[in-house]
């Protein structure tokens, strides 16, 4: 690290700062765009920074490279669909992740026969291979179940803790000899049996968890590229990949805590007998359901209303609709307000994107904590697409995948209108009881065209 001139260092100090007011940008709506480009900007000047810093062999393909990925990187994530995130997301921390085990592979490679490497460095290198393709295998895995390219139930088979104890004692032992007697096949080796350890401790993970083993996955390619930079001596690599590990850790924290779980539960409860996903039946059992006149006339008469949005909002891309439809309500005096479930959809966040989309004021959404005292007093609340959120199976049937998750006390309020398509259940894949409840109303449909409809009854009136 000391060889690298002091602008350089500069530079990278300039990147890291970046990064890390890129992350406080981003954990507030109103600044989520600035803080995404200074990150972004950050990351372009580390690299440009390294094209001056440091004579570089095989410029041409390093370039080529880098035209590839930026071509496939721009044109994956203007295409992809907002429901589809957690997929994109999963991708790229899986290439990150290889990325870094390569480059590691490729200085071990360079360092092997010079003898009196330090220890430390032959250490951090076996870390880099093995969570770089621990968390590329994972990756791929997870992206493989959310896009239902396999199943997204638990994948269990007899002897698979055996053989994941096995990974992981023949991971450690590689990982010592790579420090005691470094050779580039010793480091091959490892890599794959990290790649066979990625696909183990993914395999039983259900659909419903998977999007928190990509946060967790992320938080391991953060590490790895931290050691990598330690390894390189490359320090915004070291910030970066440091700051990455640190978040992804805390996200990870965040959502296991929204779902009333535990990170090892989420990980490994599959494997002591508990599916991590419900059966995802369809129940035949009646429900008061009726059409968008009538409930134009609830939500009318109503002086406060809860809108519950969830993932089918999103599906349904009903979010501009239902904006309209509350600005109609509330210029007619109704006191209107979003409740965010902290996992509603398909991502940390995904209810606010997708509301702050369809320019709905900041002040309209409420967090679960601070709204739910209020369903109470609520006159009516109008759940459009959630089902998961709102199911009171979390707080009465112990033995349900989402048993002990905090929920929007929906059950509360004096009238419940469901949006959704069918009586297909939620994630979980269970039963909603509230579905039945004598409060509760159904108005069958795609919520774009339930809302849709919905907003000229009100209009009519
Ligand atoms: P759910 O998946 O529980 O329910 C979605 C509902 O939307 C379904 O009832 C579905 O019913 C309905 N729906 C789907 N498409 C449409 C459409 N086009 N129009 C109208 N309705 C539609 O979603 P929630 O948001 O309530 O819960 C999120 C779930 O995801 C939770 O289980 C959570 O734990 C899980 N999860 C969330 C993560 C996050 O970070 N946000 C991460 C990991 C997991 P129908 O098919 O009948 O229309």
């Amino acid at each position: 690290m000391s060889s690298t001139p002091t602008w350089v260092q500069l530079i990278y100090l300039a990147c890291a700062v970046c990064f890390i007011l890129a992350l406080k940008g981003l954990s507030s709506p109103k600044h989520a765009r600035a803080g995404n480009l200074l990150g972004a900007v950050g990351a372009i000047v580390a690299v440009v920074t390294v094209f001056f810093a440091a004579d570089i062999n095989h410029l041409v393909p390093i370039l080529i490279a880098i035209a590839v990925g930026t071509v496939i990187g721009v044109i994956g994530a203007r295409k992809v669909l907002m429901t589809q995130m957690p997929q994109l997301v999963a991708l790229f921390n899986g290439v990150g992740g290889l990325a870094a085990a390569v480059v590691a592979l490729l200085e071990l490679s360079d360092r092997v026969g010079h003898g009196g490497e330090p220890k430390f460095d032959l250490a951090m290198t076996a870390f880099t291979i093995l969570v770089g393709t621990v968390s590329f295998a994972g990756s791929m895995l997870t992206f493989a179940k959310l896009q239902e390219l396999m199943t997204s139930r638990p994948v269990l088979f007899p002897g698979l803790p055996v053989l994941f104890g096995l990974a992981i004692i023949g991971a450690l032992a590689l990982a010592v000899f790579v420090v005691t007697d470094p050779m580039v096949w010793i480091g091959i080796a490892l890599g794959i049996v990290g790649l066979a350890l990625g696909v183990l401790l993914v395999l039983p993970v259900g659909g419903a968890d998977v999007p928190i083993v990509i946060s967790l996955l992320n938080a391991f390619t953060g590490l790895t590229v931290a050691a990598g930079g330690y390894v390189l001596g490359n320090t915004v690599l070291l910030v970066g990949g440091t700051l990455v590990g640190a978040s992804g850790t805390i996200l990870t924290k965040l959502m296991a805590a929204a779902m009333g779980r535990s990170v090892v539960n989420i990980m490994f409860g599959a494997l002591k007998g508990g599916s991590t996903l419900g059966a995802g039946t369809v129940s035949d059992r009646p429900v008061r359901s009726a059409g968008p006149e009538d409930i134009a006339i609830l939500l009318e008469y109503a002086s406060k209303v809860i809108v519950v949005p969830g993932y089918g909002l999103a599906v349904a891309q009903a979010q501009h609709t239902l904006r309209e439809l509350v600005d109609v309500l509330t210029a007619r005096g109704v006191a209107v307000d979003y409740a965010i479930h902290p996992v509603a959809g398909r991502m940390p966040g995904h209810m606010n994107v997708l509301l702050a989309e369809a320019q709905v004021p900041y002040e309209q959404l409420k967090e679960m904590d601070d709204i739910n005292s209020q369903f109470k007093q609520t006159d009516v609340v109008l759940v459009v697409g959630a089902n998961d959120v709102v199911n009171p199976a979390a707080k009465t049937t112990p033995g349900a995948p989402i048993y002990g998750m905090p929920i929007l006390n929906a059950d509360e309020a004096n009238q419940i209108v469901f949006l959704k398509r069918s009586m297909r259940p939620g994630f979980a894949g269970i039963e909603n009881e509230l579905l039945f409840d004598p409060k509760t109303t159904l108005l069958f449909g795609d919520a774009k065209d339930s809302l849709g409809k919905l907003l000229n009854a009100v209009k009519a009136l």
